[in-house]
């Protein structure tokens, strides 16, 4: 055997495992099938802008060790997301707070806010919420959920509300304060200089292979180290044997603008089921960018097919099922471990995914 490792996927969560197998005294080999490492928070650098190829990356975290950790690696700006909804011909605040229930009702104080959605719920009548309609109308009420909630997610999602998961809506927070940014989180920034160079230095001193197909690899060289990370797609990893997991995948227009500020704002949600696109991300802004030009992109997301990327694994009750029978095989494997989106199929944000790197390496390299 070559190295101790084969870590399959140069994205986040091969990455700290391979910078921390190193610091163990352990060797690796990190292959990734694309011609670039960083995975999806890979950054192209497009006349000074950071383009986020793979979509809009936003770090938070509430974890102070995981907030350390990635600060070893890159300094951070103090960029706070704070994304605009446009409905039709309105504009609204995300996430829901004060602003954008003053906007839609006319409403001043939390407590006219408040009497507000409660006269709309109870005209529902929902008690314990079992999906992700149910949930936001509980929430937010039936005028928030129309416009900004579930044109939305039906785009992103391409399933009826009343199919997909409630935790999906509980991920944003909803607040009865005039405060717009996103995240309830203790800190958050965007990395500067981008995220491709963060995972650049974790991966320093340790041979990386790209466009390196990890099943052609593996027949070819089946000796190459002990064991294994896979960060691909566990159902691919079978063969599909079991049958074909569903993402959902995202494909953006990018495009460059000769002007210096296209939208105002970072991140634009289009919640009406008109527009086809779910968001316009303008990612100069996400650095207070000073370019000339700018450049911006707009999201279109669909159901995943074999050969594209896939992205949002969904974590509906028929899909964590049939991961839960790919589990299974995995738990048997000896010298092969599954990890991240793809490998754990997790709806994972940045700061979880560096979190269940970091378990890992605990129970592997202790
Ligand atoms: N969402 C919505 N309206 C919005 C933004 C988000 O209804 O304007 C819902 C939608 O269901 C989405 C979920 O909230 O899938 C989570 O949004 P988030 O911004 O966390 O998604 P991500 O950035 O991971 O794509």
């Amino acid at each position: 055997m070559k190295y101790d490792y084969l870590v399959v996927g140069a994205g986040l969560y091969g990455a700290v495992f391979a910078h921390e197998a190193k610091k163990a005294g352990k060797t690796c080999l990190v292959i990734d099938k694309r011609n670039h490492i960083a995975g999806n928070i890979y950054c192209e650098n497009v006349d000074g802008i950071n383009v986020h190829r793979y979509g809009a990356h936003i770090f938070h975290t509430s974890n102070k060790e995981v907030w350390e950790y990635i600060n070893q690696f890159a300094e951070f700006n103090h960029y706070i997301n704070s994304p605009v909804a446009v409905y039709k011909d309105e504009l609204y605040n995300l996430p829901f707070n004060m602003n954008t229930f003053s906007r839609m009702w006319g409403v001043k104080t939390p407590a006219e806010a408040k009497a507000k959605i409660e006269e709309q719920r109870a005209e529902l009548g929902i008690t314990e919420p079992k999906n992700l309609e149910e949930q936001a109308l509980s929430l937010a009420g039936r005028d928030v959920y129309e416009k900004l909630i579930k044109g939305y997610t039906e785009k992103q999602w391409g399933r009826p509300c009343t199919e997909l998961p409630a935790f999906i809506i509980k991920r944003l927070p909803f607040r009865f304060m005039y405060d717009n940014n996103y995240f309830n989180d203790r800190y958050q920034g965007i990395p500067m200089g981008g995220y491709t160079k963060i995972v650049e230095k974790m991966l320093e001193g340790i041979p990386v292979q790209l466009e390196t197909d990890y099943f052609d690899f593996i027949k070819e060289n089946p000796e190459i180290a002990e064991k294994t990370l896979f960060t691909g797609m566990i159902d691919e990893f079978y063969g599909y044997k079991l049958g074909t997991l569903e993402y959902r995948t995202v494909r953006f227009e990018t495009e460059k603008l000769d002007m210096e500020n296209y939208q105002g704002n970072a991140v634009v949600n289009y919640t009406d089921r008109e527009v086809p696109y779910t968001r316009i991300i303008e990612h100069k802004h996400f650095e207070f960018g000073k370019q000339p030009v700018t450049v911006i992109s707009r999201e279109y997301s669909s159901e995943w097919k074999p050969g594209i990327e896939p992205y949002y694994p969904i974590n509906d009750e028929k899909n964590n099922g049939l991961f839960a029978e790919y589990r299974k095989l995995a738990d048997k494997e000896e010298k092969v471990i599954f990890g991240g989106r793809l490998g754990n199929y997790k709806y994972y944000d940045m700061d979880k995914v560096i979190e269940a790197a970091l378990e890992l390496v605990k129970t592997e390299l202790a």
